[in-house]
């Protein structure tokens, strides 16, 4: 272990810090260290590892992709890619699909589709609006989507104007116009603290969007694959994107992202327009198809106890003074005289993986299969911790 230190920290881009443990592996909603120690996961990897560490129909589907076939080049049939991207429109009713790797990726294509769809109708002076506070990625343009002038400072300038405006200002929705390129949201916003938007806001932005014909794009790439107990958060404001992008849960661990769309903008993209050597590769393709198979009925349970922990973080402590989220994307906002990333720490020692994000917050998105039990748990130590 102290080589890999020693490793890590002479060869490795240091852009996370300092790492924590080394985990080596896992079962159900645990995860294990190299000293056998236990941790009962509730950050999955980031929203990522939606199925936990033990389920077998999905490391068979994996291992059988891997014993035939892992990689074709995009001029091929892929017959997992078909199936996947079917049952995407299916669930969601979009009208297709674009594969990548990851969610920035994802939204760069959903960026492109609503660029062009705007260069076609002559539109080229026009910028994108996003919301304050929100998180599109890594990329240039993700990141300068991105509404926190922090990332952007060394990178400008963005390759495109974006305006960021408030989440959940009305007023300040005049700001659309036919000259935008797009608006990007996200209906929760994860990284900025787990902020759900308000009911009417999200009502009002989807009308606007369609008067003036400018694309909603929604950035499901945390909020979506069943993480708030449905398919895609957006059906929780019974509102619809014109665009949405997948990515963490997709996979259950291995990468991949998607842009859904419906026909009227997909269709901006003709041969050559875009592409991807890996993105929708069998094997991505294969984990993703395993996932969108078998999320659906584990919805209720996500509801169930998403809300049980919600209603136990209200009553735990008096250093917690707000709890929002949907099903088991749950943030928890601490007064500030706690330190959210030192919460964290002590969790960790005392066997319990969680995040924070945003403003002091504390964040949870546990596997969908996590226990009422292992929620009794972690909310019992919380509570030794900040009382
Ligand atoms: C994580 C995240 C991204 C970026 O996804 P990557 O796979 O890291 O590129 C984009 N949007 C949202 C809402 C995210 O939570």
């Amino acid at each position: 272990m102290k080589d890999i230190i020693q490793k890590d920290n002479q060869y490795f881009f240091n852009v996370f810090g300092k790492r924590i443990a080394q985990l080596t592996h896992g079962g159900n909603c645990n995860l294990y260290d190299e000293n056998g120690k236990k941790y009962t996961d509730f950050l999955a990897g980031i929203a990522v590892n939606c199925l936990g560490y033990s389920d077998e129909g999905f490391k068979t589907a994996v291992k059988n992709q891997v014993d035939s076939l892992i990689h074709v080049s995009n001029y091929f049939y892929n017959e997992p890619q078909t199936l996947l991207a079917e049952e995407l429109c299916t669930k969601t009713g979009f009208s297709k699909v674009f594969f990548s790797n990851s969610g920035a990726e994802a939204n760069e294509c959903a960026i492109k589709i609503a660029k062009k769809y705007a260069f076609e109708k002559g539109i080229i002076n026009g910028e994108f609006i996003t919301l304050k506070n929100s998180f599109h990625g890594r990329t240039v343009a993700t990141l300068f989507a991105t509404g926190q002038n922090k990332f952007h400072v060394p990178y400008n300038p963005s390759p495109y104007p974006f305006n960021y405006i408030d989440a959940n200002d009305l007023a300040q929705l005049n700001t659309i116009t036919k000259d935008t390129y797009g608006v990007i949201i996200e209906v929760i916003q994860g990284e900025g603290g787990v902020i759900p938007l308000n009911m009417e806001y999200v009502k009002n932005l989807r009308e606007i969007c369609t008067k003036y014909d400018v694309p909603l794009i929604i950035d499901e790439v945390q909020t979506g694959m069943g993480r708030t107990g449905k398919f895609l958060a957006q059906e929780h404001y019974g509102i619809k994107g014109d665009i949405a992008t997948l990515a963490k849960g997709l996979g259950n661990g291995i990468p991949i992202g998607a842009c859904l769309a419906y026909s009227k903008f997909a269709d901006v993209f003709k041969q050559g327009d875009h592409g991807s050597t890996f993105g929708g590769n069998l094997l991505a393709c294969r984990a993703g198809l395993y996932v969108t198979q078998h999320i659906e009925p584990l919805f209720s349970h996500i509801t169930t106890v998403g809300e049980y922990f919600r209603e136990k973080l209200k009553c735990i402590s008096k250093k917690i003074i707000d709890v929002r989220g949907l099903g088991l994307m749950i943030g928890a906002q601490l007064c500030e005289d706690v330190s959210a990333h030192d919460v964290f720490k002590t969790l960790f020692e005392k066997g319990f993986i969680i995040g924070t994000s945003g403003f002091n917050t504390l964040r949870f998105v546990p596997p969908y299969i996590i226990t009422k039990k292992e929620i009794d748990e972690v909310i019992h130590v919380l509570g030794e911790v900040l009382n």
